[in-house]
């Protein structure tokens, strides 16, 4: 069977590689339709993101590669390019599946190796995509976590997350755990456009509500916000009354960023779909990864303004994070999933 090069970390930057073997390609039938599956035999399941870097966590599982939510502006997608995939159709399509996830989770959290650190899913691929509903690697992952009371956090735009809302339950009774979504417009147009593969953000703001609703915390991300596609005040401020309606724990928002080969993949979206924002894209893109600061001051401004008119948290609450010392959250770069 072929070989498929790998990372070991999901840290951008982080190249080193080793090799898994698939050990099997699958052809997606019926519900899968349209998608191939190929199996590796993972050799390890926790990630240890460099202390260096600014991510909000420090150690991550991804039992998947690639993601059927197929969003355009997917930060992940040039993971697949190290695999020896495509950054495009073949990350929407071709999802790695580390079937022996479970099996490794459980011997590298057994409590003489694992000191019980917080673990983020949801970091690099999205752990409730089409593939879970097959596979329930997730599920099982969820179940482990919950038996060593370890503290997780998961995050998603499928209301899939729901099937697991019995262990999602458990676990929160014995560790701190969150269930955050990600849902950067209510508008249906930009949604079916940027996030093809995803279920309607409405859905989602359901999810956030059933979640928290049975004792398992639940905020919402607005990310990635799109410039002049999703960023009119009505636009914003919609999606805060909803999942502030929802009971959000706690609402962020940020611009979309882009950088490296997805630069180009984004702006080629923009092309084909917002022609008339072609130029735009480039003015506010072209040198740089984040919006410019103006633009983020008017959509913070926007953000708090709509938090309190429609009583949402006050955005004090952050996500919970991994409390390892020295780890700075950094929100524009919680956005992954
Ligand atoms: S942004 Fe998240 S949900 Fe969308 S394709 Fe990427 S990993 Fe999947």
């Amino acid at each position: 069977m072929a070989e498929l090069r790998w990372i070991t970390t999901d840290a951008p930057g982080d190249k080193r590689a080793l090799f898994d073997t698939v050990v099997e390609r699958r052809i997606g039938r019926g519900a899968y339709r349209g998608l191939e599956f190929l199996h590796v035999e993972s050799r390890t399941i926790i990630n240890r993101v460099p202390h260096s870097s600014a991510l909000p966590f420090e150690y991550t599982i991804n039992a998947y590669r690639g993601c059927s939510h197929a969003c355009t502006y997917c930060f992940a997608r040039p993971s697949h390019d190290y695999l020896g995939l495509g950054i495009g159709r073949d990350f929407d399509t071709k999802i790695v599946v580390k079937v022996n996830a479970p099996e490794i989770l459980r011997h590298e959290t057994a409590p003489q190796r694992w000191a019980g650190h917080p673990i983020a899913m949801g970091t690099n691929t999205d752990p409730y995509q089409a593939a879970e509903g097959k596979y329930k690697l997730t599920r099982q992952i969820v179940e482990i976590l919950a038996e060593r009371g370890n503290p997780f956090s998961i995050l998603t735009k499928s209301p899939l997350v729901l099937r697991d809302l019995d262990v999602l339950t458990q676990a929160a009774e014995t560790a701190e755990i969150s269930v955050n979504f990600s849902i950067g417009t209510l508008d249906t147009d930009a949604w079916s456009r940027s996030e093809p593969g995803t279920a309607h953000p409405r859905k989602r703001l359901d999810a956030v509500r059933r979640l928290n609703e049975a004792g398992v915390s639940s905020g919402v991300l607005m990310m990635p916000v799109l410039p002049g596609i999703s960023d009119q005040p009505q636009q914003v401020e919609e999606l805060v009354k909803g999942a502030a309606e929802a009971g959000a724990r706690f609402i962020m928002g940020g611009y979309l960023h882009v950088r490296g080969p997805l630069k180009d993949h984004v702006l080629g979206w923009i092309d084909r779909d917002y022609p008339h924002l072609s130029r735009f894209y480039r003015h506010t893109y072209g040198t740089r990864s984040y919006a410019p600061p103006a633009m983020r001051r008017r959509l913070g401004g926007l953000i708090r303004r709509s938090k309190t008119a429609h009583g949402a948290p006050g955005g004090e609450r952050r996500p919970p994070r991994d409390t390892t010392p020295g780890k700075q959250p950094d929100p524009q770069l919680a956005l992954f999933s």
